[in-house]
């Protein structure tokens, strides 16, 4: 067997002891006889395992009693739909857009109402977050929408939009358990798991008990109420269970690993090791506003489009996966989720710092 270091934007890299149990475990889980894909939904086995997955949450996040847990389906693009038809009850919404993430939400919600862009990094290809602090907020706005990770364009919030009083929703997709966060800040945060928790499949949304309410949206489908999934506990219908199983291990992972002080500092030490490599080099630099820089997402070019071809090429057959940057900006992109060994990131400048002399 060999693994290689996959710096993959999402799907992406998971820890590779989780992979183990989980194979371990593939045929026979804890003497069940069966693999957890094959079992009931609704037997006692598998209702402990979605139950610790969510107990085990709730405790790395430190999540209020008052916030529901939910495992859905559809991806984090089934949320720009559902944000709006279950919050818009003035049908009003403000959305700062920093990506094509944001960007695809706020276009969402203008098919449920009015969505306002209050504030936009796009004059400079996302490079930036802009000044939050004094927005024009709609005096009706339902909530005020981010997407907080940028895992396009590699930039992070760093404190939190003045909403002025209005309820916060963030997309945490790509920054999801890599930092602690205050939940008690938001109505509604949510994250697709396949960027640092999980498999595709899953999405996990945590919102405030007041949101949740038979008032949505005329023609709100059942599966689309926050609602519906709230009674149910995540079982309304058949969930996405063995993504939620594996969810369940990443979150036991990441306890085992220290939480999420441990996780950050981690991190935090991953990704300076990049950036200031990209400071002090001559041919590589990052393409983000410093004090915006993402500890997940790490996009970076050469200004040189061929020299970016050949290093993404190089790189592959030297065992570093997925280093291409996404096709609407190009360049290099190195994703240094959670399960990326420090290991991988210093292989990774050090393979850059010989591709620099080789090509200088
Ligand atoms: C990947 C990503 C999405 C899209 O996720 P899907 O699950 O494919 O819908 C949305 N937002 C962010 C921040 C992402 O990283």
């Amino acid at each position: 067997m060999s693994r290689v270091y996959n710096f993959s934007a999402g799907p992406a890299v998971l820890p590779e002891e989780v992979l183990q149990e989980a194979a371990d475990e593939m045929l026979d889980y804890r003497g069940c006889g069966m693999s957890v894909m094959e079992m009931s939904h609704r037997s006692k086995v598998y209702e402990g395992i979605i139950q610790d997955a969510e107990a085990d949450l709730r405790s790395i996040l430190s999540i209020p009693q008052n916030y529901k847990v939910l495992f859905l389906q559809g991806g984090a693009h089934q949320q720009f739909a559902m944000i709006p038809m279950n919050l818009m009850k003035n049908k009003v919404a403000d959305y700062i857009v920093t990506g094509q993430w944001a960007k695809k939400a706020y276009q969402e919600a203008q098919i449920f109402g009015k969505a306002n862009k209050i504030a936009s990094s796009e004059d400079k290809t996302f490079s930036y977050i802009p000044d939050c602090s004094d927005l024009p907020i709609s005096p009706d706005a339902d909530y005020v929408y981010i997407c907080e990770n940028n895992t396009i364009y590699g930039t992070k919030f760093k404190t939190l939009p003045n909403t002025k009083g209005k309820t916060l929703v963030s997309d945490v997709s790509s920054c999801f358990l890599s930092e602690p966060m205050d939940i008690s800040k938001y109505g509604l945060v949510y994250g697709g798991v396949q960027k640092n928790i999980g498999p595709a499949g899953v999405v996990i949304v945590i919102i405030r008990e007041d949101l949740i309410t038979e008032d949505t949206l005329p023609g709100t489908p059942t599966m689309l109420k926050y609602k519906t999934h709230a009674d149910a506990n995540s079982l309304y219908n058949t969930p996405p269970a063995y993504g939620i199983y594996i969810c369940g291990k990443v979150f036991k992972w990441i306890q085992k690993m220290g939480g999420l002080d441990a996780m950050k500092k981690l991190n935090e030490e991953k990704a300076a090791i990049l950036y200031n490599f990209l400071d002090e080099s001559e041919l590589f630099k990052g393409t983000v506003r410093k004090e915006d820089r993402s500890l997940m997402n790490v996009p970076f070019i050469t200004g040189n489009e061929e020299l970016d071809a050949k290093f993404v090429k190089e790189s592959k057959a030297a065992g570093f996966e997925n280093l291409k940057g996404h096709r609407s900006v190009g360049g290099m992109r190195a994703s240094i989720y959670n399960a990326m060994p420090i290991e991988g990131v210093k292989a990774l400048v050090e393979f850059m710092k010989k591709f620099e002399l080789e090509n200088k």
